[in-house]
């Protein structure tokens, strides 16, 4: 796991403006069995990555851990902060996982793709994968650039990335219709899909 998780703060970095702040992670290198919950993995505020028995072997464990491991790079916010801005934590993660997982995972033989994609479609928070994915269009942020765009979104707060967006489109000309979007997309991501 160790390589594996130098290999996400290196992809992770790579994304990022060379001589911007560097992401740093915060895993105890620690992986326990999550008990109580039988489908789920969660990085606890120690840095330990807790995932259900049931998930040690499921042929997209892979997603699993590397969704973890980006999670351990989000600066720690507090517990109210986290679950009032969901969303802007679990988009941005998960849309780093997709980007980066072709490159951390090359050359293993052991990753099933086809399990990982599977998983896609019904991962429960798929409403703010879809919000980013229409926040990214309305912000004209293109396909080539959105690695750095979440990069830099991970770097913030979690309660601090929807005001980092509005601060950085306000010079823009047509700032009212992006601030629009971005309260939009808001509207969505704060809502808590966990409850
Ligand atoms: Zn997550």
């Amino acid at each position: 796991m160790e390589p594996l998780h130098q290999k996400v703060t290196d992809a992770l970095n790579t994304l990022l403006p060379s001589g911007a702040p560097r992401l740093v992670s915060r895993w105890n290198g620690r992986i326990e069995e999550l008990v109580g919950q039988d489908d789920a993995a969660v990085i606890r505020r120690d840095g330990t990555i807790e995932v259900a028995a049931r998930r040690l072997n499921d042929p997209d464990r892979w997603r699993t851990y590397l969704h973890e491991l980006v999670h351990a790079h989000s600066p720690l916010s507090g517990q109210t902060d986290m679950e009032e801005n969901l969303g802007w934590e679990e988009g941005v993660v998960e849309h780093l996982q997709r980007i980066i997982r072709p490159t951390v995972l090359q050359g293993r033989m052991d990753v099933d793709e086809a399990a990982i994609r599977a998983t896609e479609p019904v991962w429960p928070y798929r409403p703010y994968i879809a919000a980013f994915d229409k926040l990214q269009r309305d912000l004209g942020v293109t396909d080539a650039d959105a690695g750095r765009w979440y990069a830099q979104l991970l770097q913030k707060p979690v309660e601090g990335r929807r005001q980092f967006l509005a601060i950085s489109v306000l010079r823009s000309p047509g700032r009212l219709k992006l601030m629009e979007a971005i309260g939009s997309a808001n509207t969505v991501l704060r809502k808590n899909l966990r409850r």
